[in-house]
C-alpha cells in the first residue's frame, strides 16, 4: 500500500520537477542549428532555419511569453512545430499559446492572418493528454498535439535537416519521444534522460526501468563521440545539463545497476521496505539522490520495484 500512496503523489504532481522558482531563461547554442533554453520547466531544445523554428517541449504555464521572446532571439520567423517529448506539464503547459501565437510573431502568413504552430507527439501522449487513457483530467483541446504517430519513428525533414521522432516504449512514460537533429547532431532527450537526479520513472503513466535503460541505450546507438571523447553528438536532457556520450553512458551504467541489484533482491524474497533499507543505490546517493521534495530516493527504488514486479 505504500508504493500506491507514493505514487498517487506522482500522478497528482505530473511533473519532472515540482516548485521550480521563476527565473530569467538561459540559452545556450548547443550546436550547428540547434539551441536550448533552460529556466522556464522542462529544457526547450530549438531548431532554427529558413522555414521557422522547430522547438522540442513547449515548458510550463505561465512561461510561454518567455520562451517566444527567447526563441525570438535565434530568429524572426514563426515557430512552426512543437514537438512533445512527453505529456508531464513541465514540457506540455505551452502548447496552446505557443501553438496559436505562433504566426503572429510575423503577421501571419494565412488569409486570416493567423498560422498555428503543428504540434507533433506519440499517438500514447495524446491518449493521456486527452483522458481517453488514464486518469488524468483532459487537457484543454488547444493542448493536444495535431499531428501523432504511433509506430516506431516519425520522420520530418525542416530546415535543411533530416529530424527523426524515435519513440522509446514504456520508459519516463509510454508516451515518450526523443528526437534527433540529424544533421546538427544533437538529441533532445526528453523524458528519458535528466542529469539532475534519479530518473523518474512514471509508472502509473506506463513508465518502466526497463523501457527507460531501453531508451537510454537508443540514446547511446545515436551518439558518435567526437575523437578526443569530448563533444560529437551532443544530448539536450529534458532536465540539466547538455551532455555528451559519457554523460549517458555513465547514467545509464546506474541504472542498471540499480535495476540489477533490485531484482536481484526481489528474487531473494525482499520486500519493497527491506529492498529500501538495504540501500540498492548508496554510492549514487550523493550525486543524484534526495531525501526531500518530489522524486526521493526512496520514490526512485519503489517505481524500480514496481515496474520490476508489475509484469509477470
Ligand atoms: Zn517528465
Amino acid at each position: 500500500m505504500l508504493a500506491k500512496t507514493s505514487l498517487a503523489a506522482v500522478l497528482l504532481i505530473g511533473l519532472c520537477v515540482a516548485g521550480a522558482p521563476a527565473q530569467d531563461l538561459e540559452i545556450l547554442h548547443v550546436q550547428n542549428n540547434v539551441y536550448a533554453i533552460f529556466g522556464a520547466g522542462g529544457n526547450v531544445t530549438v531548431q532554427v532555419g529558413p522555414e521557422g523554428p522547430v522547438i522540442v517541449d513547449s515548458g510550463s504555464a505561465g512561461r510561454s511569453q518567455d520562451i517566444m521572446d527567447a526563441v525570438a532571439t535565434l530568429s524572426d520567423r514563426p515557430i512552426r512545430g512543437i514537438v512533445n517529448t512527453h505529456v508531464h506539464a513541465d514540457h506540455v503547459d505551452g502548447n496552446e499559446i505557443i501553438s496559436t501565437a505562433a504566426g503572429f510573431a510575423s503577421g501571419g502568413t494565412t488569409g486570416a492572418g493567423r498560422r498555428d504552430a503543428t504540434i507533433y507527439a506519440h499517438e500514447n501522449l495524446l491518449l493521456r493528454m486527452s483522458g481517453a487513457v488514464g486518469d488524468d483530467e483532459p487537457a484543454p483541446v488547444g493542448m493536444w498535439p495535431g499531428n501523432t504517430y504511433f509506430n516506431d519513428v516519425k520522420e520530418l525533414f525542416v530546415n535543411g535537416e533530416a529530424i527523426q521522432i524515435l519513440h522509446t516504449p514504456r520508459a519516463h512514460t509510454d508516451g515518450d519521444s526523443i528526437v534527433f537533429f540529424r544533421r546538427s547532431d544533437v538529441i533532445a532527450a526528453g523524458g528519458v534522460y535528466s542529469n539532475t537526479g534519479f530518473p523518474v520513472i512514471d509508472v502509473p503513466r506506463g513508465g518502466t526501468v526497463d523501457g527507460l535503460i531501453a531508451a537510454l541505450n537508443t540514446i547511446l546507438d545515436i551518439v558518435i563521440p567526437a575523437p578526443t571523447q569530448e563533444r560529437g553528438t551532443m544530448v539536450v536532457p529534458g532536465h540539466g545539463r547538455i551532455a555528451d556520450e559519457h554523460d549517458v553512458l555513465e547514467y545509464r551504467d546506474m541504472l542498471v545497476i540499480v535495476r540489477d541489484r533490485v531484482q536481484a533482491m526481489i528474487d531473494r524474497g525482499m520486500t519493497l521496505a527491506e529492498i529500501r533499507d538495504a540501500n540498492p543505490t548508496f554510492e549514487y546517493d550523493s550525486r543524484y539522490g534526495s531525501d526531500t521534495g518530489f522524486w526521493t530516493t526512496a520514490d526512485f527504488v519503489e517505481a524500480v520495484h514496481a515496474s520490476l514486479v508489475q509484469d509477470p
